[in-house]
Protein backbone atom coordinates (compact mmCIF):
# COMPACT_ATOMS: atom_id res chain seq x y z
CA UNK A 1 0.00 0.00 0.00
CA UNK A 2 2.47 2.26 1.11
CA UNK A 3 4.51 1.93 -2.59
CA UNK A 4 0.90 2.46 -4.37
CA UNK A 5 0.57 5.67 -2.20
CA UNK A 6 3.87 7.20 -3.07
CA UNK A 7 2.90 6.85 -7.08
CA UNK A 8 -0.27 8.67 -6.42
CA UNK A 9 0.50 12.16 -7.17
CA UNK A 10 -1.13 15.37 -5.32
CA UNK A 11 -1.47 12.81 -1.85
CA UNK A 12 -1.41 14.31 1.49
CA UNK A 13 -1.09 11.32 3.91
CA UNK A 14 -1.43 11.68 7.31
CA UNK A 15 1.93 11.98 9.02
CA UNK A 16 1.44 12.64 12.61
CA UNK A 17 -0.36 16.18 13.09
CA UNK A 18 -2.84 18.08 10.89
CA UNK A 19 -1.50 20.73 8.94
CA UNK A 20 -3.05 22.51 5.78
CA UNK A 21 -2.22 21.12 2.58
CA UNK A 22 0.56 22.83 0.85
CA UNK A 23 -1.61 24.20 -1.94
CA UNK A 24 -4.83 24.20 -2.69
CA UNK A 25 -8.29 25.70 -1.07
CA UNK A 26 -11.62 23.65 0.16
CA UNK A 27 -14.85 23.72 -1.34
CA UNK A 28 -16.78 26.92 -0.06
CA UNK A 29 -20.37 26.99 0.49
CA UNK A 30 -21.78 30.39 -0.75
CA UNK A 31 -25.46 29.10 0.83
CA UNK A 32 -27.72 26.05 1.14
CA UNK A 33 -26.25 23.51 -1.42
CA UNK A 34 -24.84 25.58 -3.02
CA UNK A 35 -21.02 25.36 -4.54
CA UNK A 36 -18.03 26.71 -5.37
CA UNK A 37 -15.38 25.06 -6.41
CA UNK A 38 -11.37 26.02 -6.62
CA UNK A 39 -9.71 24.82 -8.94
CA UNK A 40 -6.71 23.41 -7.51
CA UNK A 41 -9.41 21.92 -4.52
CA UNK A 42 -8.98 20.07 -1.19
CA UNK A 43 -10.83 16.62 -0.68
CA UNK A 44 -10.69 14.79 2.25
CA UNK A 45 -10.57 10.74 2.15
CA UNK A 46 -10.81 8.38 5.07
CA UNK A 47 -8.72 5.19 3.83
CA UNK A 48 -11.19 3.09 5.60
CA UNK A 49 -11.32 -0.14 7.17
CA UNK A 50 -9.98 -3.81 6.09
CA UNK A 51 -10.22 -3.28 2.18
CA UNK A 52 -10.48 0.31 2.63
CA UNK A 53 -7.49 1.76 1.45
CA UNK A 54 -7.10 -0.46 -1.40
CA UNK A 55 -10.45 0.75 -2.84
CA UNK A 56 -9.96 4.26 -1.71
CA UNK A 57 -5.93 4.51 -3.59
CA UNK A 58 -7.51 2.25 -6.94
CA UNK A 59 -10.28 4.98 -6.89
CA UNK A 60 -8.24 8.07 -6.50
CA UNK A 61 -5.92 6.85 -9.02
CA UNK A 62 -8.72 6.75 -11.79
CA UNK A 63 -10.24 10.54 -10.49
CA UNK A 64 -6.99 12.21 -10.75
CA UNK A 65 -6.53 10.68 -14.53
CA UNK A 66 -9.66 12.09 -15.13
CA UNK A 67 -8.82 15.50 -14.13
CA UNK A 68 -5.79 15.56 -15.92
CA UNK A 69 -7.21 14.34 -18.91
CA UNK A 70 -10.49 16.70 -18.84
CA UNK A 71 -8.06 20.10 -17.91
CA UNK A 72 -4.94 19.42 -18.19
CA UNK A 73 -2.79 21.72 -15.36
CA UNK A 74 -5.97 23.76 -15.04
CA UNK A 75 -7.47 21.67 -12.42
CA UNK A 76 -6.42 19.66 -9.74
CA UNK A 77 -7.41 17.65 -6.88
CA UNK A 78 -5.53 17.38 -3.68
CA UNK A 79 -6.02 14.58 -1.63
CA UNK A 80 -6.02 15.08 2.31
CA UNK A 81 -6.04 12.63 4.53
CA UNK A 82 -8.71 12.31 7.44
CA UNK A 83 -7.83 10.02 10.08
CA UNK A 84 -11.26 7.43 11.40
CA UNK A 85 -11.89 3.81 11.74
CA UNK A 86 -8.97 1.56 12.96
CA UNK A 87 -6.01 3.78 12.10
CA UNK A 88 -7.23 6.34 14.29
CA UNK A 89 -8.09 4.03 17.13
CA UNK A 90 -4.27 2.94 17.30
CA UNK A 91 -3.20 6.45 16.56
CA UNK A 92 -5.42 8.69 19.03
CA UNK A 93 -7.08 5.49 21.02
CA UNK A 94 -10.64 6.50 19.69
CA UNK A 95 -11.71 5.92 16.19
CA UNK A 96 -13.29 9.13 15.27
CA UNK A 97 -11.10 11.57 17.43
CA UNK A 98 -12.27 15.49 17.78
CA UNK A 99 -8.66 16.62 15.67
CA UNK A 100 -10.52 14.33 12.21
CA UNK A 101 -13.71 15.32 12.91
CA UNK A 102 -12.36 19.41 13.56
CA UNK A 103 -10.30 19.32 9.92
CA UNK A 104 -13.41 17.14 8.48
CA UNK A 105 -15.82 20.23 9.45
CA UNK A 106 -12.90 22.54 7.57
CA UNK A 107 -12.90 20.40 4.26
CA UNK A 108 -17.21 19.35 4.18
CA UNK A 109 -16.11 17.18 1.16
CA UNK A 110 -14.96 14.12 1.37
CA UNK A 111 -14.48 10.46 0.25
CA UNK A 112 -14.90 7.89 2.83
CA UNK A 113 -13.91 4.16 2.10
CA UNK A 114 -16.01 1.58 4.47
CA UNK A 115 -15.30 1.21 8.14
CA UNK A 116 -15.97 -1.37 10.60
CA UNK A 117 -19.42 -1.53 12.61
CA UNK A 118 -19.83 -4.35 15.40
CA UNK A 119 -23.29 -5.59 14.76
CA UNK A 120 -24.66 -6.16 17.93
CA UNK A 121 -22.56 -3.89 20.71
CA UNK A 122 -19.03 -2.15 20.71
CA UNK A 123 -18.90 1.26 19.31
CA UNK A 124 -21.36 3.25 17.58
CA UNK A 125 -21.54 3.36 13.83
CA UNK A 126 -19.01 5.84 12.29
CA UNK A 127 -20.64 5.84 9.42
CA UNK A 128 -23.90 7.10 10.79
CA UNK A 129 -21.92 9.16 13.20
CA UNK A 130 -20.20 11.13 10.07
CA UNK A 131 -24.03 11.63 8.33
CA UNK A 132 -25.61 13.04 11.20
CA UNK A 133 -22.25 15.45 11.90
CA UNK A 134 -22.82 17.08 8.59
CA UNK A 135 -26.41 16.57 8.14
CA UNK A 136 -26.28 14.55 5.17
CA UNK A 137 -29.97 13.71 4.55
CA UNK A 138 -29.68 13.09 0.72
CA UNK A 139 -28.02 9.25 0.23
CA UNK A 140 -27.81 8.92 -3.83
CA UNK A 141 -26.75 5.91 -4.99
CA UNK A 142 -26.73 5.49 -9.37
CA UNK A 143 -27.30 1.97 -10.52
CA UNK A 144 -26.23 1.60 -14.29
CA UNK A 145 -25.25 -1.33 -16.21
CA UNK A 146 -22.13 -1.34 -18.26
CA UNK A 147 -22.04 -3.85 -21.14
CA UNK A 148 -20.80 -6.84 -20.28
CA UNK A 149 -21.39 -6.77 -16.39
CA UNK A 150 -23.47 -10.10 -15.43
CA UNK A 151 -27.44 -9.87 -14.82
CA UNK A 152 -30.03 -11.57 -13.75
CA UNK A 153 -32.31 -9.90 -16.21
CA UNK A 154 -32.46 -10.24 -19.69
CA UNK A 155 -32.12 -6.67 -20.65
CA UNK A 156 -29.65 -5.31 -18.47
CA UNK A 157 -29.18 -2.40 -20.48
CA UNK A 158 -32.56 -0.24 -19.69
CA UNK A 159 -30.48 0.05 -16.53
CA UNK A 160 -29.20 3.26 -15.39
CA UNK A 161 -31.18 4.58 -12.10
CA UNK A 162 -30.49 7.32 -9.75
CA UNK A 163 -32.22 6.51 -6.17
CA UNK A 164 -32.68 9.11 -3.37
CA UNK A 165 -32.82 7.85 -0.38
CA UNK A 166 -33.94 10.03 2.42
CA UNK A 167 -31.44 9.22 5.45
CA UNK A 168 -32.46 11.18 8.36
CA UNK A 169 -35.87 9.90 9.32
CA UNK A 170 -38.60 6.88 9.27
CA UNK A 171 -37.88 3.88 11.19
CA UNK A 172 -34.06 4.43 10.95
CA UNK A 173 -34.59 7.59 13.34
CA UNK A 174 -33.35 4.53 15.72
CA UNK A 175 -36.82 5.58 18.05
CA UNK A 176 -37.94 2.36 19.15
CA UNK A 177 -37.80 0.37 22.66
CA UNK A 178 -37.95 -3.55 23.77
CA UNK A 179 -41.40 -5.47 24.28
CA UNK A 180 -40.43 -5.58 28.38
CA UNK A 181 -39.40 -2.47 28.80
CA UNK A 182 -40.56 0.55 30.91
CA UNK A 183 -40.67 2.93 27.93
CA UNK A 184 -42.41 0.48 25.88
CA UNK A 185 -44.85 -0.23 28.77
CA UNK A 186 -45.47 3.42 29.66
CA UNK A 187 -46.47 4.27 25.62
CA UNK A 188 -48.56 1.34 25.70
CA UNK A 189 -50.27 2.76 28.95
CA UNK A 190 -50.94 6.58 27.33
CA UNK A 191 -52.09 5.35 24.11
CA UNK A 192 -54.67 2.61 25.70
CA UNK A 193 -55.58 5.67 27.94
CA UNK A 194 -55.10 9.08 25.70
CA UNK A 195 -56.83 7.37 22.28
CA UNK A 196 -58.12 3.61 23.30
CA UNK A 197 -55.46 1.86 21.60
CA UNK A 198 -54.73 -1.60 22.47
CA UNK A 199 -51.06 -3.32 21.93
CA UNK A 200 -50.66 -6.16 22.95
CA UNK A 201 -48.67 -5.88 26.58
CA UNK A 202 -45.78 -8.00 25.00
CA UNK A 203 -44.95 -5.54 21.64
CA UNK A 204 -41.94 -3.90 21.26
CA UNK A 205 -42.69 -0.24 19.91
CA UNK A 206 -41.24 1.67 17.34
CA UNK A 207 -41.68 5.26 16.13
CA UNK A 208 -41.85 6.09 12.48
CA UNK A 209 -41.23 9.89 12.10
CA UNK A 210 -41.45 11.58 8.67
CA UNK A 211 -41.75 15.28 8.08
CA UNK A 212 -42.47 17.66 5.62
CA UNK A 213 -39.65 19.55 6.36
CA UNK A 214 -37.61 16.01 5.72
CA UNK A 215 -39.72 15.05 2.73
CA UNK A 216 -39.27 18.57 0.87
CA UNK A 217 -35.27 19.16 1.14
CA UNK A 218 -34.48 15.95 -0.62
CA UNK A 219 -37.51 16.07 -2.99
CA UNK A 220 -35.84 19.32 -4.15
CA UNK A 221 -32.58 17.48 -4.73
CA UNK A 222 -33.94 15.09 -6.42
CA UNK A 223 -36.24 17.12 -8.58
CA UNK A 224 -33.08 19.87 -9.31
CA UNK A 225 -30.88 16.70 -10.45
CA UNK A 226 -33.58 15.29 -12.77
CA UNK A 227 -33.92 18.61 -14.72
CA UNK A 228 -29.97 19.67 -14.94
CA UNK A 229 -29.43 16.18 -15.79
CA UNK A 230 -32.13 15.97 -18.46
CA UNK A 231 -33.56 12.84 -17.06
CA UNK A 232 -36.88 11.18 -18.18
CA UNK A 233 -38.79 10.35 -14.63
CA UNK A 234 -38.89 11.57 -11.09
CA UNK A 235 -40.41 8.05 -9.40
CA UNK A 236 -41.57 8.75 -5.62
CA UNK A 237 -41.90 5.53 -4.18
CA UNK A 238 -44.01 4.94 -1.17
CA UNK A 239 -46.33 2.75 0.90
CA UNK A 240 -48.64 5.61 1.15
CA UNK A 241 -52.13 3.82 0.88
CA UNK A 242 -51.51 2.00 4.47
CA UNK A 243 -49.28 4.38 5.81
CA UNK A 244 -51.05 7.40 5.06
CA UNK A 245 -49.65 10.16 7.39
CA UNK A 246 -46.23 8.96 6.80
CA UNK A 247 -45.35 7.49 3.69
CA UNK A 248 -48.02 9.11 2.33
CA UNK A 249 -47.93 12.45 3.30
CA UNK A 250 -44.21 11.75 1.57
CA UNK A 251 -45.65 11.60 -1.41
CA UNK A 252 -48.12 14.64 -1.35
CA UNK A 253 -45.05 16.99 0.31
CA UNK A 254 -42.78 15.56 -2.65
CA UNK A 255 -45.22 16.63 -5.47
CA UNK A 256 -46.29 19.79 -3.98
CA UNK A 257 -42.75 20.86 -4.24
CA UNK A 258 -42.62 19.41 -8.08
CA UNK A 259 -45.74 21.66 -8.52
CA UNK A 260 -44.42 24.59 -6.59
CA UNK A 261 -40.86 25.21 -7.65
CA UNK A 262 -40.56 22.77 -11.13
CA UNK A 263 -44.10 23.69 -12.71
CA UNK A 264 -41.99 24.83 -16.00
CA UNK A 265 -40.12 21.44 -16.15
CA UNK A 266 -42.12 18.95 -14.76
CA UNK A 267 -45.12 16.69 -16.37
CA UNK A 268 -47.74 15.20 -14.09
CA UNK A 269 -48.97 11.66 -15.04
CA UNK A 270 -52.50 12.53 -14.86
CA UNK A 271 -51.64 15.60 -17.50
CA UNK A 272 -50.73 13.29 -19.93
CA UNK A 273 -53.79 12.64 -21.89
CA UNK A 274 -53.40 16.26 -22.45
CA UNK A 275 -50.21 15.70 -24.40
CA UNK A 276 -51.65 12.67 -26.47
CA UNK A 277 -50.18 10.18 -23.70
CA UNK A 278 -46.68 11.32 -23.98
CA UNK A 279 -43.98 13.34 -22.04
CA UNK A 280 -43.44 16.51 -23.91
CA UNK A 281 -39.95 17.43 -25.06
CA UNK A 282 -37.63 18.86 -22.34
CA UNK A 283 -39.81 17.56 -19.56
CA UNK A 284 -39.35 15.72 -16.52
CA UNK A 285 -42.15 13.05 -15.85
CA UNK A 286 -43.47 13.20 -12.32
CA UNK A 287 -45.28 10.00 -11.05
CA UNK A 288 -45.50 7.23 -7.62
CA UNK A 289 -45.60 3.95 -7.28
CA UNK A 290 -46.43 1.83 -4.35
CA UNK A 291 -43.38 0.02 -2.95
CA UNK A 292 -44.52 -3.51 -3.27
CA UNK A 293 -45.62 -3.51 -7.31
CA UNK A 294 -42.34 -1.14 -7.65
CA UNK A 295 -40.01 -3.67 -5.93
CA UNK A 296 -41.46 -5.93 -8.50
CA UNK A 297 -41.58 -4.05 -11.40
CA UNK A 298 -38.31 -2.76 -11.17
CA UNK A 299 -37.35 -6.99 -12.84
CA UNK A 300 -40.49 -6.92 -14.97
CA UNK A 301 -41.00 -3.18 -16.72
CA UNK A 302 -37.52 -1.94 -15.48
CA UNK A 303 -37.44 0.40 -18.29
CA UNK A 304 -39.62 2.57 -16.97
CA UNK A 305 -37.75 3.37 -14.00
CA UNK A 306 -34.97 6.42 -14.23
CA UNK A 307 -34.65 8.48 -11.11
CA UNK A 308 -36.67 6.87 -7.87
CA UNK A 309 -37.42 9.12 -4.28
CA UNK A 310 -38.05 6.84 -1.47
CA UNK A 311 -38.01 7.53 2.08
CA UNK A 312 -35.59 5.79 4.27
CA UNK A 313 -36.74 2.07 4.14
CA UNK A 314 -38.02 1.87 0.93
CA UNK A 315 -34.65 3.55 -0.47
CA UNK A 316 -32.43 0.59 1.66
CA UNK A 317 -34.54 -1.91 -0.19
CA UNK A 318 -34.73 -0.55 -3.80
CA UNK A 319 -31.40 0.41 -3.92
CA UNK A 320 -30.31 -3.21 -3.35
CA UNK A 321 -32.55 -4.47 -5.62
CA UNK A 322 -31.26 -2.35 -8.25
CA UNK A 323 -27.38 -3.35 -7.39
CA UNK A 324 -28.14 -6.85 -7.96
CA UNK A 325 -29.33 -5.86 -11.29
CA UNK A 326 -26.23 -5.23 -12.55
CA UNK A 327 -23.28 -6.98 -10.77
CA UNK A 328 -23.61 -6.25 -7.11
CA UNK A 329 -21.80 -4.76 -4.49
CA UNK A 330 -18.74 -4.29 -6.10
CA UNK A 331 -20.05 -1.69 -8.63
CA UNK A 332 -22.82 -0.08 -6.57
CA UNK A 333 -21.47 3.66 -5.00
CA UNK A 334 -23.04 6.38 -3.48
CA UNK A 335 -23.11 9.79 -2.10
CA UNK A 336 -24.42 11.66 1.06
CA UNK A 337 -25.40 14.89 0.29
CA UNK A 338 -26.54 17.69 3.08
CA UNK A 339 -26.96 21.31 2.42
CA UNK A 340 -23.31 21.96 4.14
CA UNK A 341 -21.11 18.88 2.92
CA UNK A 342 -21.03 15.40 0.77
CA UNK A 343 -19.67 12.12 1.26
CA UNK A 344 -18.84 9.84 -1.20
CA UNK A 345 -18.89 5.94 -0.38
CA UNK A 346 -19.01 2.77 -1.88
CA UNK A 347 -22.47 1.09 -0.72
CA UNK A 348 -20.35 -2.10 0.06
CA UNK A 349 -18.63 -2.37 3.20
CA UNK A 350 -15.19 -3.22 5.10
CA UNK A 351 -15.16 -6.93 3.57
CA UNK A 352 -12.63 -8.31 6.08
CA UNK A 353 -11.91 -11.69 4.32
CA UNK A 354 -10.21 -10.17 1.51
CA UNK A 355 -8.55 -7.77 3.13
CA UNK A 356 -4.83 -7.12 1.91
CA UNK A 357 -5.70 -9.66 -1.11
CA UNK A 358 -5.99 -7.15 -3.64
CA UNK A 359 -9.24 -9.22 -4.87
CA UNK A 360 -11.76 -6.75 -4.58
CA UNK A 361 -13.79 -4.48 -6.82
CA UNK A 362 -12.96 -0.60 -6.60
CA UNK A 363 -15.48 0.48 -9.36
CA UNK A 364 -18.12 1.21 -6.78
CA UNK A 365 -15.42 3.97 -4.91
CA UNK A 366 -14.39 4.80 -8.59
CA UNK A 367 -18.03 5.31 -9.43
CA UNK A 368 -18.59 7.15 -5.90
CA UNK A 369 -16.05 9.77 -6.69
CA UNK A 370 -17.71 10.20 -10.59
CA UNK A 371 -20.64 11.17 -8.72
CA UNK A 372 -19.30 13.13 -6.34
CA UNK A 373 -17.32 15.28 -9.37
CA UNK A 374 -20.60 15.42 -10.75
CA UNK A 375 -22.12 17.25 -7.66
CA UNK A 376 -19.11 19.50 -7.64
CA UNK A 377 -19.90 20.23 -11.53
CA UNK A 378 -16.57 18.61 -12.71
CA UNK A 379 -18.90 17.51 -15.17
CA UNK A 380 -16.12 16.74 -18.24
CA UNK A 381 -13.81 14.22 -15.62
CA UNK A 382 -16.98 12.39 -14.30
CA UNK A 383 -18.00 11.53 -17.51
CA UNK A 384 -14.11 10.58 -18.69
CA UNK A 385 -14.63 8.23 -15.46
CA UNK A 386 -18.05 6.49 -16.45
CA UNK A 387 -16.85 6.43 -20.01
CA UNK A 388 -13.27 4.59 -18.46
CA UNK A 389 -15.12 2.27 -16.33
CA UNK A 390 -17.73 1.36 -19.45
CA UNK A 391 -14.63 0.34 -21.77
CA UNK A 392 -12.60 -1.14 -19.12
CA UNK A 393 -15.80 -3.96 -18.89
CA UNK A 394 -16.47 -3.58 -22.52
CA UNK A 395 -12.86 -4.77 -23.60
CA UNK A 396 -13.09 -7.91 -21.15
CA UNK A 397 -11.62 -7.00 -18.05
CA UNK A 398 -13.22 -7.90 -14.93
CA UNK A 399 -12.49 -8.48 -11.37
CA UNK A 400 -12.96 -12.20 -9.62
CA UNK A 401 -16.28 -10.53 -7.93
CA UNK A 402 -17.79 -10.51 -11.64
CA UNK A 403 -16.57 -13.21 -13.40
CA UNK A 404 -18.11 -15.41 -10.32
CA UNK A 405 -21.05 -14.97 -11.69
CA UNK A 406 -20.83 -15.55 -15.40
CA UNK A 407 -20.96 -19.22 -16.52
CA UNK A 408 -18.53 -20.85 -18.02
CA UNK A 409 -20.20 -19.51 -22.12
CA UNK A 410 -20.19 -16.02 -20.62
CA UNK A 411 -16.91 -15.96 -19.45
CA UNK A 412 -15.67 -17.20 -23.03
CA UNK A 413 -17.02 -14.75 -24.64
CA UNK A 414 -16.41 -11.97 -22.40
CA UNK A 415 -13.19 -12.48 -20.35
CA UNK A 416 -10.30 -11.36 -21.78
CA UNK A 417 -8.37 -11.34 -17.54
CA UNK A 418 -9.50 -11.16 -14.55
CA UNK A 419 -7.67 -8.60 -12.82
CA UNK A 420 -6.78 -7.90 -8.87
CA UNK A 421 -8.13 -4.03 -7.44
CA UNK A 422 -5.22 -1.90 -8.75
CA UNK A 423 -4.84 -3.56 -11.77
CA UNK A 424 -8.50 -2.76 -12.64
CA UNK A 425 -7.70 0.78 -11.95
CA UNK A 426 -4.61 1.39 -13.61
CA UNK A 427 -6.88 -0.22 -16.75
CA UNK A 428 -9.67 1.86 -16.00
CA UNK A 429 -6.60 4.97 -16.40
CA UNK A 430 -5.07 3.63 -19.14
CA UNK A 431 -8.79 3.70 -21.22
CA UNK A 432 -8.82 7.23 -20.00
CA UNK A 433 -5.95 8.08 -21.01
CA UNK A 434 -6.42 6.98 -24.31
CA UNK A 435 -10.21 8.18 -24.42
P1 LIG B 1 -19.43 -6.19 3.19
O1 LIG B 1 -18.17 -5.74 3.81
O2 LIG B 1 -20.09 -5.30 2.20
O3 LIG B 1 -19.11 -7.59 2.49
C1 LIG B 1 -20.07 -8.58 2.17
C2 LIG B 1 -19.66 -9.34 0.92
O4 LIG B 1 -19.92 -8.53 -0.23
C3 LIG B 1 -18.19 -9.68 0.80
O5 LIG B 1 -17.84 -10.79 1.56
C4 LIG B 1 -18.11 -9.91 -0.70
O6 LIG B 1 -18.85 -11.06 -1.10
C5 LIG B 1 -18.94 -8.76 -1.22
N1 LIG B 1 -18.20 -7.53 -1.43
C6 LIG B 1 -18.19 -6.40 -0.67
N2 LIG B 1 -17.44 -5.44 -1.22
C7 LIG B 1 -16.96 -5.95 -2.37
C8 LIG B 1 -16.12 -5.44 -3.40
N3 LIG B 1 -15.63 -4.18 -3.40
N4 LIG B 1 -15.81 -6.26 -4.44
C9 LIG B 1 -16.30 -7.48 -4.49
N5 LIG B 1 -17.11 -8.04 -3.56
C10 LIG B 1 -17.44 -7.28 -2.51
O7 LIG B 1 -20.52 -6.53 4.30
P2 LIG B 1 -20.37 -7.23 5.73
O8 LIG B 1 -19.46 -8.41 5.60
O9 LIG B 1 -21.75 -7.43 6.19
O10 LIG B 1 -19.70 -6.15 6.66
C11 LIG B 1 -18.31 -6.12 7.03
C12 LIG B 1 -18.05 -4.87 7.85
O11 LIG B 1 -18.29 -3.70 7.05
C13 LIG B 1 -18.92 -4.71 9.09
O12 LIG B 1 -18.13 -4.19 10.14
C14 LIG B 1 -19.97 -3.71 8.67
O13 LIG B 1 -20.50 -2.98 9.74
C15 LIG B 1 -19.15 -2.80 7.77
N6 LIG B 1 -19.96 -2.05 6.79
C16 LIG B 1 -19.58 -0.76 6.58
C17 LIG B 1 -20.25 -0.03 5.63
C18 LIG B 1 -19.81 1.38 5.39
O14 LIG B 1 -18.73 1.77 5.77
N7 LIG B 1 -20.64 2.21 4.75
C19 LIG B 1 -21.29 -0.58 4.88
C20 LIG B 1 -21.62 -1.92 5.10
C21 LIG B 1 -20.94 -2.66 6.07
P3 LIG B 1 -18.31 -12.56 -1.22
O15 LIG B 1 -17.99 -13.01 0.15
O16 LIG B 1 -19.52 -13.26 -1.80
O17 LIG B 1 -17.14 -12.56 -2.15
Amino acid sequence: MEKIKRDIPNLVPYSGKYVDPPEGDYVKYVGPGVVQVPDKVVIGYIEGDGIGPEVAYAAIKVANAAVEKAYGKSKKVIWYEIVVGEKAEKLFGNRLPDQSVEVLKKIRVFLKAPLETPVGGGFRSINVTLRQLFDLYANIRPVKYFPGLPSPIKRPEVVDLVIFRENTEDVYAGIEWPYNSAEAAKLREFLRKEFGINIRDDAGIGIKPISKFGTQRIARLALKFAVENKRRVVTVMHKGNIQKYTEGAFKEWAFEVARNEFRNYVVFEDELAQYGGKVPEGKVLVNDRIADNMLQQLLTRTGEYDVILAPNLNGDYVSDEAAGLVGGLGVAPGLDVGDWGMMAEPVHGTAPKYRGKNYVNPTATILALELLFRFLGWREAANLILRGVETAYREGYFTGDLARQMDEEERRQRVKEILGTQEFADKVVEFIKKS
